[in-house]
C-alpha cells in the first residue's frame, strides 16, 4: 500500500492504516510504541519487536513527562520533545497537549530561537523539505519528494528574520516546524497534511556562512529578480503539486514579506503570520484590555516602537476594526502612531519611507526618541515591536502610568530576550496599574499584596484557528475581515477572571476551544463571502471539531 494511503487511514478523511512489523515501529504517525496491545502485537508482525508489557497512553505520558523533566536545558528538551516527535506523533501531541503551558515554550518561542541559531548542531531526523537556489528548475520535481502527497497546509520560510534574532537562512526551519506542531496540538490539523518547507536563498549572516556546521548554501542572500523568479518558481510548483493547500508565509524579512503577501495573497490561498496573525491577535489583546480601560477601540492612541511587519499589520487591522466602528480610514490612520530605528515616523522626516510606513506618516514635527514621543502624544497604548531589547525604560513606562489610569503596555518582541521590558518592570513602574502582554511568556508578578497575570500576545492564539477553518471550508483566499473575526472572537473568549489577574488573553489550557471558536468564525466568513471551496455544512461547529486531530492511539487490531 502507498504511503498516502497509509496515512490517510489516521485522518478524519481517510481509509484504516495497514502496516506491519518494524515498518510500524519506524513511522511516527503509525507507532504507538510499547502502548501496542497483546492483540495487535500478533495480528502486525510485532510480537518480539517490544518489551513484554503493555503501556497505556497515560503511562507512556508519565514516563515522557518525567525524562523531558530531567533534561538540564530548554535546548535538552527541544532536542528531546523533537526526537518524542520523530517517534511517536500521537504521544508527541498528547504530552504537548496535556501539557500545553509547560510545552509551548519549548516547542516554539523561546526555545525555538535557541535551537534554530544551533539547528545545524543539533540537527538529527529531516522534517520538512529544504529548496535551494541549487535547486532552481527542479521545485516541482523535488516538492513530489514529500511522502505525504496529500500535504494541505504548508508553512515556509526563507530563514531572513526569524523571530528577532535576525537572518539565519536555513536554520530558521525550526519555525516552520514549531509553528506546524502548534497547528495539530492547537487546532487539531492532522499532522498528515502539515508540511514545513525552508527556501534557502543565502543569508547575511557572515558568521553563518563560514561556521563550519552551517548546513546552508554558502552565499550571500539573493535579492531582486534572482529571489523574485525563485519565488515564483516556487509558487508555480506548490500550485502545481499540491493544488489543495494553504501557505502561510512566516519569518520574511520585510523587504520581501509585505511584497509576496500582495502578490501572492490572492493568487495561492496565503497569508503572513507575522503582518496579520499577530495584527489579528495583538487587536484581540486591546479589545480585551479595553474591558478594563473603558472607551472603544475608536478612542485609543497607539503608538508602536517598531514599524516593521509585526507594527503596521497591528495598525492595519486596528483601522479596519475603528472603521467598522465608524472612523473614516484617514481618522483611523490618525490614531496610530510609530518609532522606528530613526525615530518618529512623520513626513518629511527627510528619509525614504518604505510603502507600509507612508500611511502613518503624519504631518507632525519630528521627535528623535521613544521618551518624548509619549510624553508629546500621549498614547493610550505603547506596543513594543522593534526587537529592541529593554528599549521600555523607566521613565517611559511611568509616564505612560502618569498619562493614564490603566496604561496599555505591550512589549511584544520576541524571544524572552528581546522583550522591551519585562512583566515584572512593566507593574512595577507603572504601581500595577498597567496592562501588560508579551510576545514570550513571563510568570506572574506579586505585588503589594496583588497578583498579576502577564498575558501571552502570542500568534498561537490565532493562526491555528484561522488554518483549521480556511482548510475545512476549503477557503480560496484568506481575507482581512477573518483576521478581524478571529480578533473579536478571541477578545469575546477572554473571561473575567482573566481580566481580574490582569491578563488579556485566555489561559492557553483553553486552546483548543479557542481555535475552534476562531475556526468556525474563518469559515463563517468564507461560506458568507463566496471564497468556500465546499457547500456550507449544517453546523459548522460541529464539521469542524469532527475533523479534528486527537492525539488518541487506534485500535488496528
Ligand atoms: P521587522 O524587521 O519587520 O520590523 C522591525 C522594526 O523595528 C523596524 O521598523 C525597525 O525600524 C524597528 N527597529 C529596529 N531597531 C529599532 C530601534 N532601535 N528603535 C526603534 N525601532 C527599531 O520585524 P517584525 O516582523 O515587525 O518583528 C519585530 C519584533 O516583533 C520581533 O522581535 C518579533 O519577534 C516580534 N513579533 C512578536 C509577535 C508576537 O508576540 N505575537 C509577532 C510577530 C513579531
Amino acid at each position: 500500500m502507498n504511503s498516502q494511503n497509509a496515512f490517510e487511514g489516521l485522518s478524519p478523511w481517510g481509509e484504516l492504516p495497514h502496516q506491519r512489523g518494524t515498518n510500524l515501529l519506524t513511522e511516527p504517525l503509525l507507532n504507538k510504541g510499547t502502548a501496542f496491545t497483546e492483540r495487535e502485537r500478533d495480528a502486525l508482525g510485532l510480537r518480539g519487536l517490544l518489551p513484554p508489557r503493555v503501556f497505556t497512553i497515560e503511562e507512556q505520558v508519565e514516563r515522557t513527562l518525567m525524562n523531558l523533566r530531567r533534561k538540564p536545558s530548554a535546548l535538552e528538551k527541544y532536542i528531546y520533545l523533537t526526537a518524542l516527535q520523530n517517534r511517536n506523533e500521537v504521544l508527541f501531541y498528547r504530552l504537548v497537549l496535556d501539557h500545553i503551558e509547560e510545552m509551548v515554550p519549548i516547542i516554539y518561542t523561546p526555545t525555538v530561537g535557541q535551537a534554530c541559531l544551533e539547528y545545524g548542531a543539533i540537527y538529527r531526523r529531516p522534517r520538512g523539505l529544504f529548496l535551494s537556489l541549487n535547486d532552481r528548475g527542479h521545485l516541482a520535481e523535488i516538492l513530489r519528494h514529500w511522502p505525504q502527497p496529500g500535504a494541505r497546509l504548508i508553512v515556509v520560510t526563507d530563514g531572513e528574520r526569524i523571530l528577532g534574532l535576525g537572518d539565519l537562512g536555513p536554520l530558521g526551519m525550526g519555525i516552520p516546524v514549531g509553528k506546524l506542531s502548534l497547528y495539530t496540538a492547537c487546532a487539531g490539523v492532522h499532522p498528515y497534511y502539515t508540511l514545513p518547507i525552508t527556501l534557502d536563498v543565502g543569508t547575511e549572516t557572515e558568521a553563518l556562512r563560514t561556521h563550519p556546521y552551517y548546513i546552508g548554501i554558502r552565499q550571500k542572500r539573493a535579492r531582486g529578480a534572482v529571489y523574485d523568479e525563485f519565488i515564483e518558481e516556487f509558487v508555480t510548483a506548490v500550485k502545481e503539486v499540491f493544488p489543495k493547500a494553504l501557505l502561510q508565509w512566516e519569518d520574511f524579512g520585510n523587504t520581501n514579506a509585505f511584497r509576496l503577501l500582495s502578490g501572492y495573497r490572492h493568487r495561492l490561498c496565503s497569508f503572513n503570520d507575522d503582518i496579520q496573525g499577530t495584527a489579528s491577535v495583538a487587536l484581540a489583546g486591546l479589545m480585551a484590555a479595553l474591558r478594563l480601560t473603558g472607551g472603544s477601540l475608536a478612542q485609543q492612541k497607539i503608538l508602536f516602537l517598531g514599524a516593521g511587519e509585526a507594527g503596521t499589520g497591528i495598525a492595519d487591522l486596528f483601522v479596519t476594526a475603528a472603521c467598522a466602528e465608524g472612523l473614516s480610514e484617514t481618522q483611523a490612520r490618525a490614531r496610530c502612531w510609530f518609532v522606528d530605528s530613526k525615530g518618529l515616523v512623520v513626513k518629511n522626516r527627510g528619509d525614504h519611507l518604505a510603502a507600509h510606513k507612508v500611511h502613518y506618516a503624519h504631518d507632525h514635527p519630528f521627535i528623535a526618541t521613544l521618551t518624548d514621543a509619549v510624553k508629546t502624544l500621549r498614547p493610550t497604548a505603547l506596543i513594543g515591536v522593534s526587537g529592541m531589547t529593554a528599549a521600555f525604560t523607566q521613565e517611559i513606562v511611568a509616564t505612560m502610568a502618569q498619562i493614564n489610569k490603566r496604561p496599555v503596555v505591550f512589549a511584544l518582541s520576541n524571544p524572552t530576550s528581546k522583550a522591551e521590558c519585562t512583566a515584572e518592570q512593566a507593574y512595577g513602574w507603572s504601581d500595577g496599574r498597567a496592562i501588560f502582554a508579551s510576545g514570550s511568556p513571563f510568570p506572574p508578578v506579586e505585588l503589594n499584596g496583588h497578583r498579576h497575570v502577564p498575558g501571552q500576545g502570542n500568534n498561537v492564539y490565532i493562526f491555528p484557528g484561522v488554518g483549521l477553518g480556511a482548510l475545512v471550508s476549503e477557503a480560496r483566499e484568506i481575507t482581512d475581515d477573518m483576521f478581524l473575526a478571529a480578533a473579536r472572537t478571541l477578545a469575546q473568549l477572554v473571561e473575567p477572571e482573566d481580566l481580574a489577574l490582569g491578563r488579556v488573553y485566555p489561559s492557553l489550557t483553553k486552546i483548543r476551544e479557542v481555535s475552534l471558536k476562531i475556526a468556525t468564525a474563518v469559515a463563517e466568513a468564507a461560506y458568507r463571502d463566496g471564497l468556500a471551496g465546499r457547500a456550507r455544512p449544517a453546523d459548522i461547529t460541529e464539521d469542524i471539531r469532527s475533523r479534528m486531530f486527537n492525539p488518541v492511539y487506534r485500535d488496528y487490531a
